[in-house]
């Protein structure tokens, strides 16, 4: 039995779940109606929630016992993950508008956060550096005490255990601030957290405004680490609070990022990736294939063929399962219509969509496709987060490698070729986190993602995420010599 409709969700702090004297109404971005709501969290909550991090990280019961341990508590939250993700994957596509198997996709990824980092939770192992007969010299890597995680909405359930996971490995405690839109799917989650058995207080999960809990938790000084994923202005914000206290932050922000496609490319390759590239989660993907920067040979015959894809998706609710959702909510299908509207003043054609989907009452935008882009217009330059494919078209090398490159953003890329040497030239030469050939999104949780310029700092997923969690302490001691005793 599901508990969306009507159920009242609670924060979880220090080992209890806690209901609020505010509460938040949470919609069905297909319908507009409200499905459930939760606890509002307070700045009393989120401090309380920060001291019981702050105790359970001080009192050693996360690093005190052999990190095999921790492995098996790891282990066991992605077990109870499995276990609960037809209802997770339910809740979280009615709240969220995400399709049901994308929702359920989700959950599955987050069980296999929680176990790919209980396969590093023992094995972060420091180094011994040699400094003469005198001395011996070893590091350690040690937790950093409080992790803050501030999640956004696209993919909650996942992208809160791309963090927590490894945070957890690496013996933090850790407060979550779920997004406002979409925190039911994380409650479900939280819940299985819950009967995996960890210590108190080394996860708790606030649901509260950005602006109040979220702020509070970013400026405090409890806060020895703060993981973001968010938008640009937002990410701003926090890194001018965590600046009070120099606290150690890995910044996941936004993108425009682009496919170079040229004329030797496989058309139904590109053409897949295209689908999912800009039209998965309704567009709503911070590493979303937003331009496509496309040959002039071929460029009439891509638009067309982008175009009829585009024109070809089946429209309605993620129950549904069909190829194209809703977006968020209102705000957002209003600011995805007045930026294609702008495009199109500057000179953009839509070829395929351009406008909200008008026989339906949620919050459904067309799958749009502009044409005519030039690398100067907005449309090229800012994230739209909706499914809003500007296609450019280009000559020679140097201006693909200049257009790819020219916004501030560079968190993923791609090139489709099948000749192997250019595409290991332009992987060398775009400046993104990432680069996919012939296929977007290409990778996984093992593979470090993350971004340069605007997209952000630090790393996530792969091994490489787990040193975020961890600061070095070197450790130098003076051994006496036989003669000195
Ligand atoms: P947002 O920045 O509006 O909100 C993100 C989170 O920050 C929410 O939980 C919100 O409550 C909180 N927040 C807002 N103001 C705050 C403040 N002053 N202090 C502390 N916390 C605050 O972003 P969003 O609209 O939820 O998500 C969309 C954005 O996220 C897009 O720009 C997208 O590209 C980006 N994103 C990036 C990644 C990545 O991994 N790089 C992944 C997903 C989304």
């Amino acid at each position: 039995m599901t508990r969306t409709i009507g159920h009242h969700w609670l924060n979880y702090i220090d080992g209890a779940w806690v209901d609020s004297p505010n509460r938040l109404d949470v919609a069905n971005p297909a319908n507009g109606e409200p499905i459930a709501s939760v606890a509002l969290a307070t700045i009393d909550d989120a401090q309380r929630a920060l001291d019981a991090a702050t105790r359970c990280a001080a009192s050693g019961e996360l690093t005190r016992q052999r990190p095999a341990e921790r492995v098996r508590w790891l282990l066991r939250i992605a077990d109870e993950i499995r276990a609960i993700t037809e209802e997770g994957a339910r809740i979280l596509c009615l709240e969220n508008g995400k399709r049901l198997s994308d929702a359920r996709d989700e959950f599955v990824e987050a069980a296999r956060y929680f176990e790919y980092y209980a396969g590093l939770a023992d094995k972060l192992e420091g180094i011994s550096v040699p400094l003469g007969d005198d001395y011996v010299d070893f590091t350690r890597y040690e937790p950093m005490g409080v992790s803050v995680q501030i999640v956004p909405w696209n993919f909650p359930v996942s992208i809160c255990a791309r963090s927590l996971a490894p945070a957890l490995a690496a013996g933090n405690a850790v407060v979550v601030k779920s997004p406002e839109l979409s925190p039911l799917g994380m409650c479900v989650l939280f819940e299985a957290i819950e009967r995996a058995g960890l210590p108190r207080g080394a996860a708790q999960l606030l649901c509260g405004l950005g602006r109040d809990v979220g702020a509070h938790l970013a400026a405090s000084d409890q806060t020895r680490q703060i993981v973001f994923t968010g938008s640009v202005a937002t990410g701003r914000a926090i890194l001018a609070a965590a600046a009070q206290w120099a606290t150690p932050s890995v910044m996941e922000l936004g993108g425009k990022s682009a496919a170079v496609v040229f004329p030797d490319s496989d058309r139904e390759q590109l053409l897949a990736s295209v689908k999912s590239g800009i039209f998965f989660n309704a567009g709503q993907v911070c590493s979303a294939m937003s331009r496509l920067i496309v040959h002039r040979d071929i460029y009439d015959e891509v638009v067309a063929d982008v175009a009829k894809l585009a024109g070809s998706l089946t429209i309605g609710p993620g129950e549904q399962d069909p190829d194209h959702t809703p977006v968020i909510s209102v705000n957002q299908l209003e600011r995805v219509v007045a930026m294609c509207q702008q495009a199109i003043a500057e000179g953009a054609q839509a070829v395929a969509g351009g406008e909200r989907v008008s026989h339906r009452a949620g919050f459904y935008m067309q799958p749009t496709v502009l044409a005519g882009v030039h690398p100067g217009m907005s449309i090229a330059c800012d994230e739209v987060f909706g499914p809003v494919l500007a296609v450019i078209p280009f000559d020679t090398e140097d201006e693909a490698v200049a257009i790819a490159n020219g916004t501030s953003y560079g968190l993923v890329a791609g090139v489709f070729t099948r000749d192997i040497n250019r595409a290991l030239r332009f992987s060398r030469r775009l400046r993104a986190g990432q680069v996919f050939v012939n296929e977007w999104y290409a990778g996984g949780i093992e593979t470090p993602f993350g971004g340069v310029g605007l997209s952000g700092f630090g790393r996530e997923k792969g091994q490489e995420a787990i040193y975020s969690y961890v600061q070095t302490k070197n450790i130098a001691i003076r051994v006496a010599q036989g003669s000195e005793v």
